[in-house]
């Protein structure tokens, strides 16, 4: 069975063919500035990577030409059509209605679309790709993954806000969570790697990248998470400030006559560590500028690494105990400088950072020393993989 897993934003869809037997990536690429002018980025396993100039009006050009691609003579990986025989769509917000992937029909489209006021930005572009992939893939079955879905097994304590209570009652503000399928999909390989069942394991998952969420995970379910009803709560992260106190905002307001747009941007693209090494989002960069003796840079990954750490021991609290942590994603599977400063916080917990081991970047790898009460791993995330098994279980 082969599954096309499809990650549609408003301007970009990013995309894999992946054969479910064997679990490989057959083929993958991006298609960019979608509405503007249009770009094809196109790889298949093992070949080079080529860019297209293509113009691409709407998503429907996009997915023409992604088929195209890869049922190209010379580069693609496909005689024909027929030869997909399934979708796994990254849908980000199912509200309370989804807390599974779903099979997606006219009435489950509709479901999302009415949770589309809680994801303005990306329902509507993600159900666009699904809209696209409808037209040029008739009959093909689709399913949706969400983001949020595996957070809705958290407790009420965990996911309501201390507002009034209206406001859940009218508009469901609460705590969702996000990054649901990679959470997911790192504590099931965590339990794999310690050798013992996920219903009997507590995890933190650490899933560190340009946005940054902390998951506990107790037997196989998520507890809490650090993102919330949208995915500027919680950490630090590369742009976006994470959690503040609210009263900033309106002191902003009278100091710099900031409106609600105006003081959103600032929280969600001029923050993190970016705004506070008014520098760069990337790590690479910061840790290259402390590195040369710059001050801001060594505070922003300071801030950084211990609004991870307080989150990783809120957890434990919660969970009355942890057995793994797990770093995953862009930073927290190559950033050893960052889980360094971390895992020095979680000596309590009985964990130890074994330094030679925690040189590891991009790989599967225990990095706590062996006499660790609390075992500390790297954990590649893999969310197009997660999808398409989802997308396989549920055909
Ligand atoms: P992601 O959102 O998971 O793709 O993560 C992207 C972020 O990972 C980038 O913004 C970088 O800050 C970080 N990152 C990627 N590679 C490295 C690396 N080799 N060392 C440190 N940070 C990295």
């Amino acid at each position: 069975m082969n599954v096309l897993v499809i990650n549609c934003g408003s301007s970009s869809l990013k995309f894999q063919l992946i054969n479910g037997k064997t679990e490989e990536v057959m083929a993958k690429g991006l298609c960019e500035r979608i509405g503007i002018d249009g770009s094809l980025t196109y790889k298949k396993e093992g070949g080079e990577k080529e860019k297209f100039e293509k113009a691409m009006p709407t998503h429907t050009e996009a997915i023409k030409y992604v088929l195209e691609a890869l049922m190209n003579e010379k580069t693609g990986v496909l005689k024909s059509l027929d030869e997909i025989n399934a979708i796994g769509h990254r849908l980000v917000h199912g509200g309370e209605k989804f807390a599974h992937s779903v099979v997606l029909t006219d009435e489950v489209i509709k479901a999302v679309e009415e949770c589309n006021d809680l994801a303005p930005l990306h329902n509507p572009a993600n159900l666009i790709g699904v809209r696209a992939c409808m037209e040029a893939m008739p009959g093909v079955p689709m399913v949706g993954v969400f983001d949020t879905a595996f957070h809705q097994t958290m407790p009420e304590k965990a996911y309501m806000y201390g507002l009034p209570h209206k406001y859940y009652d009218e508009y469901k503000i609460r705590r969702y969570g996000f990054h649901g399928t990679s959470h997911s999909f790192v504590s099931k390989r965590a339990a794999e790697i310690v050798g013992k069942p996920l219903d009997s394991l507590k995890t933190i998952v650490c899933h560190l990248g340009n946005g940054s969420s902390i998951c506990a995970v107790k037997n196989g379910e998520s507890v809490d998470t650090s993102m919330g009803f949208t995915p500027l709560e919680g950490l630090v992260m590369g742009t976006r400030s994470g959690d503040i106190d609210p009263a900033i905002l309106e002191f902003l307001y009278k100091k710099e006559g900031m409106d609600i747009p105006a003081l959103m941007n600032m929280l969600n693209k001029e923050s993190g560590v970016a705004g506070l090494s008014e520098l760069s989002s990337d790590f690479r960069d910061l840790g290259d500028a402390m590195e040369a003796g710059n001050h801001k840079a060594k505070v922003a990954l300071d801030v950084f690494a211990y609004k991870v750490a307080k989150y990783v021991g809120s957890y434990a609290a919660a969970m009355n105990g942890v057995d793994v942590i797990a770093f995953t994603a862009g930073i927290g599977e190559n950033d050893a400088y960052v889980r360094k400063l971390v895992v020095d916080y979680l000596g309590y917990l009985g964990i130890t950072l074994d330094e030679e081991a925690n040189k590891v970047r991009g790989e599967e790898k225990e990095i706590s020393t062996p006499d660790s009460k609390v075992k500390a791993f790297v954990i590649p995330t893999n969310e197009e993989l997660a999808i398409a098994r989802e997308t396989m279980e549920l055909l």
